[in-house]
Formats: C-alpha cells, structure tokens, sequence
C-alpha cells in the first residue's frame, strides 16, 4: 500500500444517478459517504482531486423538454440540479474528515464559490477537494463536457468516470455474457467502434487535449486508490 501514485491530478466524473444507490431519485446518503470516504483516502495518500457531479438523479434538460418544457430553462434546472448534488457530496467529505470546496460555473454566491481555474487548483494543492458545479454554465452541454473541460483547464493526469460497468465492452454485458472488456482502446477506437463512452463533445475535447480517461466501475470498493497506484481496472482510453 506504500506504492507511489501513478497520477497526481485527477478529474473524477460521477453521474448524478450514481448518487441514487437502489432508490429511483435524488441522493442515497450511504452512497455519498461509501464514494467520499474513497475521495478522501485518495487525497490523503497524496493526489490532488477535481470532482464534476451530474444531475440526472434530478433533473435533465433534454427530459424536461420531453415534458413539453422550453429546453434551455430545463437545462437551467438540470444545472441547478449538478449544485444540489455537490453540495452533497461536500458535505459527506467533509463528514468524512475531508476539506471541499464547491465552485459553480453559474453564479450562486450565498452557496458556493465561483469556478475560477487559478483558485480551483490553487484548493487542490492545498489538499482542498474541488467540486465543479453547474456544468459547463452553458445550455446543451452535459456534465461529461464539463469534466472533460475542467481536466483540460486544470491539467488533469487522468479522467476518471466512475460508471455503474467496469469498463468498455464490445456487446451489452447485462444482455450478452460473451461480451468482452476491453484492456485499453484509443480515441480512433473509440470514434471507429462508435462506442458511446461519452458524449462526442466531451470526448473530442479529451482527445484534443490529451487527457486520457479510464472508466471504471465505482462501486467497487478501493477501485479509485488501486487506479491512482496504477492498476488497470476497467478500460484505459488514450492517444
Ligand atoms: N447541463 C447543462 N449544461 C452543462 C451541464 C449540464 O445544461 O454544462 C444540464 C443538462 O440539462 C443536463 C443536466 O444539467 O441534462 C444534468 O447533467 P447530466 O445529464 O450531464 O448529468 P448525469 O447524466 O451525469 O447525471
């Protein structure tokens, strides 16, 4: 357990349904604090952690208009949404012995800092998790471009997105039990294969910028420090 970190700045993405656990909506508080406790240890053995939390345990743009709702004020709601939930989970790290900051890319100022890239980085070096709220701020986006986005701003050695799959598969692995994993995949792959990792956008900016990302299953209790230390687990998506 004394083996040096792999990556010392890390981007982690969670979805917002990911804070559900087994309940169909908003936030299971054993969720929070099973994943904050991971947070944590990572920070204490030395790493330096962005978070970007989705909304979709609450609300969704593209959902809302479904409903018959003006899209871009249902993407407001789904970004207020991304709020709710990091402040969840700024509590539960600081309830587990952790220091967080929550930075919003809208401005909420009785709630939470502004995203300001200097200041974000400056927390993280200070030990401080940070917590990129709101998305990107921008209508039509979702919060895998901004977590593509902010590791890009912040110079993140790896994109981690945690999933409820341990990784990429080439078939449905709920569907097909041949379904294989892969080890690693390039962005090529991923774009030839049209395997939906992410949103193109969201994967366009990390492979523009170089940022690799590793997907990988977060209810796996210890993923998050073994894939800092440099295990593969899940799949690794890179140049
Ligand atoms: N959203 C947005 N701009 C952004 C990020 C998010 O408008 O930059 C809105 C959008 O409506 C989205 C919702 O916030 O559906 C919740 O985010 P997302 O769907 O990415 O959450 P997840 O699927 O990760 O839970």
């Amino acid at each position: 357990t004394d083996t040096p970190l792999k990556y010392r700045r890390v981007l982690l993405k969670l979805s917002g349904e990911a804070l559900m656990g087994d309940e169909d909506y908003g936030i299971d508080p054993r969720v929070i604090a099973a994943i904050a406790r991971e947070i944590v240890d990572a920070e204490r053995a030395g790493a330096q952690i962005g978070l970007v939390i989705g909304g979709g345990n609450i609300f969704r743009g593209a959902g809302l208009a479904a409903t018959g709702m003006d899209r871009v004020t249902g993407d407001h709601m789904g970004m207020l949404a991304t709020v709710i939930n990091a402040l969840a989970m700024a509590d539960a790290i600081e309830k587990a012995g952790g220091v967080a900051r929550v930075m919003s890319a809208i401005k909420i100022n009785e709630v939470c800092e502004d995203y300001i890239r200097r200041r974000a980085i400056r927390h993280m070096e200070k030990g401080r998790i940070a917590l990129f709220a709101a998305g990107t701020g921008n209508p039509f986006f979702t919060t895998d471009s901004a977590a593509a986005l902010r590791a890009s701003e912040i110079g993140a050695d790896l994109l981690l997105k945690a999933t409820k799959v341990d990784g990429i598969y080439d078939a449905d692995p709920k569907k097909n039990p041949d379904a294989k994993r892969f080890e690693y995949l390039s962005y090529d792959d991923v774009i030839a294969r049209n395997l939906q990792v992410m949103d193109t956008a969201a994967f366009a900016l990390c492979r523009d910028n170089g940022v690799p990302l590793r997907i990988y299953d977060m209810m796996q209790a210890g993923a998050l420090m073994r894939i800092l230390r440099g295990d593969s687990l899940g799949t690794l998506v890179g140049p």
